[in-house]
């Protein structure tokens, strides 16, 4: 029998073994952290432990063995506790039978041994457990072959899919995020349980759904869990906006490229660059607009006109479906949508100063993250166009850099107030205010006149003559 005494160094599982010989409770350590040691993932921010008993108990006892005496954390109805210690959050939980019903996914519970506790777990590689008594510290508890499938990069459930998956429909996320985030495999057997019982996938919480997109996107390939997402036909379920971009029309000799495969290209791509969830989930949104918009036209053949503005405010509607924050997240997520075809459109003509003007006043502190998104979409197989379109990008990069530096328009205030041209033609609050405000935006964005108050002013001036305003002294 093996020991992996070497996974326990963490000063955390010496008390929780003392507790453990207090209370003389079987007890082990099971789930993410065994298999992330395995796996050799890093340092773990949470750590689950087993008792056969009661966690809650043991979860007291190790927190008045612990120096600072956390506070426990107790979740009666769960059974469960939980307490910080070492920058770690170390769940508590006995030992579990359970039993589920047909529309929810709350089990019934009841008290179990460490193997019933292990047939509830989701993957084999998540049922791992290593044992925290004295006697057999390290002792590695692997019923179902879990160490066998995380060398065979596999997923696989403890017990039948269709049971597993039926019972609780997280966990068909839950297997496609995992095989996204470690780059493994689904099991057939699972794949078709998952996909046999995709429907189920209605009784999870949105926040829950979320939660594991986001793991998806901020996978290093997302396009991983959202082509499982599309095989296991849960995509429209969760996202239907995605699923609908799917296909390549074809009238009279023309075809559009399938904006599907094109998006998660599209997020792949910009994962290499940003870890911005938020960015992420603009690659993955930028192009919802295309399916409503899409038309078919005798002389251009396909076109998607509008379909940025259409895509923002879908991404509201989707993000409120979600129950997502419809906060400054969301605004930013619709504001990238839509312009995420502005940069391109300038590449493609002579880059003017005063385009790039507009372009950095329209995207604000957004300007960076639009510019990593319009990089990202340039997805064509054609190396000499690739290139081509690589290097329009990096001189409209150059040319935002010098305009930006010269001319300040990033975060816009006009120079001339409406207060001062009131004072000066001694107007009221009025119509012409606002055609004067912006007549002088317009002059310092066309740069007619520099972003400066001397300047602005005079042009005031000439701007109310020609309104017929007369200036008071
Ligand atoms: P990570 O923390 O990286 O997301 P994890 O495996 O630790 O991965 P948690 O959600 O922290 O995931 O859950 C801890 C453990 O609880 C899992 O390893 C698994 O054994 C079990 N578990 C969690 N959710 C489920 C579920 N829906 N069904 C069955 N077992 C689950
Ligand atoms: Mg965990």
């Amino acid at each position: 029998m093996q020991n992996y005494q070497d996974a326990l160094s963490h000063p955390i599982f010496e008390y929780i073994g003392e507790a453990a010989e207090n209370l003389n409770l079987e007890t082990y350590v099971i789930g993410g952290f065994v298999r992330d040691y395995f796996l050799k993932r890093g340092k773990p921010k949470d750590v689950d432990i087993v008792a056969v008993g009661s966690g809650i108990a043991l979860a007291e006892e190790v927190a008045k063995l612990l120096p600072h005496q956390p506070k426990v954390q107790v979740f009666k109805t769960y059974g469960t506790a939980m307490l910080r210690a070492f920058d770690m959050e170390v769940e508590f939980v006995g030992a579990r039978k359970e039993s589920y019903s047909e529309n929810s996914r709350k089990p019934f519970v009841e008290a179990g041994s460490l193997q019933d506790d292990q047939n509830r777990r989701d993957f084999t590689i998540n049922a791992l457990a290593l044992q925290l008594n004295k006697e057999n510290f390290g002792k590695l508890l692997d019923p179902f072959h879990g160490l066998d499938h995380l060398q065979q990069k596999l997923l696989k459930t403890p017990l039948d899919p269709d049971i597993t998956y039926s019972d609780d429909p997280l966990r068909m996320l839950r297997a496609i995020r995992f095989a996204t985030q470690l780059n493994f495999k689904i099991e057939t057997e699972s794949l078709d349980a998952i996909t046999r019982n995709h429907k189920r996938i209605k009784i999870i919480s949105k926040e829950r759904i979320v939660d594991e997109l986001h793991k998806i996107l901020l996978a290093e390939k997302p396009s991983v869990g959202f082509a499982l997402l599309n095989k296991t036909k849960l995509l429209p379920f969760i996202l239907p906006e995605l699923s609908a971009l799917k296909g390549i029309d074809e009238k009279e000799g023309q075809r559009h490229k399938d904006n599907f495969w094109h998006t998660l290209e599209v997020v792949d791509n910009i994962a290499q660059n940003t870890d911005n969830l938020w960015l992420r989930w603009a690659a993955l949104l930028h192009d919802i607009g295309k399916a409503p918009t899409k038309r078919f036209h005798k002389k251009i053949g396909w076109t998607f006109h509008g379909h940025e503005f259409v895509g923002a405010k879908m991404v509201f509607k989707l993000f409120k479906r979600l129950k997502m924050p419809l906060n400054e997240k969301m605004k930013y997520v619709q504001k990238l949508v839509l312009m995420s075809s502005r940069p391109i459109a300038i590449s493609e003509e002579n880059v003017t100063d005063s385009a790039v003007r507009r372009l950095i006043f329209d995207a604000g502190n957004y300007i960076e993250d639009l510019m990593t998104l319009c990089e990202a979409d340039i997805t064509t197989k054609n190396p000499k166009r690739y290139k081509k379109y690589h290097n329009n990008f990096k001189i409209v990069r150059k040319k935002i850099k010098e305009v930006e530096e010269r001319d300040h328009v990033r975060n816009f205030q006009p120079p001339i107030s409406g207060d001062e041209i009131m004072k000066t033609f001694g107007l009221k609050p009025s119509r012409e205010i606002g055609i004067i405000k912006s007549a002088i935006k317009e002059a310092i964005l066309e740069g007619e006149i520099p972003n400066e108050y001397e300047a602005a002013k005079k042009f005031m001036l000439e701007k109310g003559q020609k309104m017929g305003l007369t200036t008071v002294a």
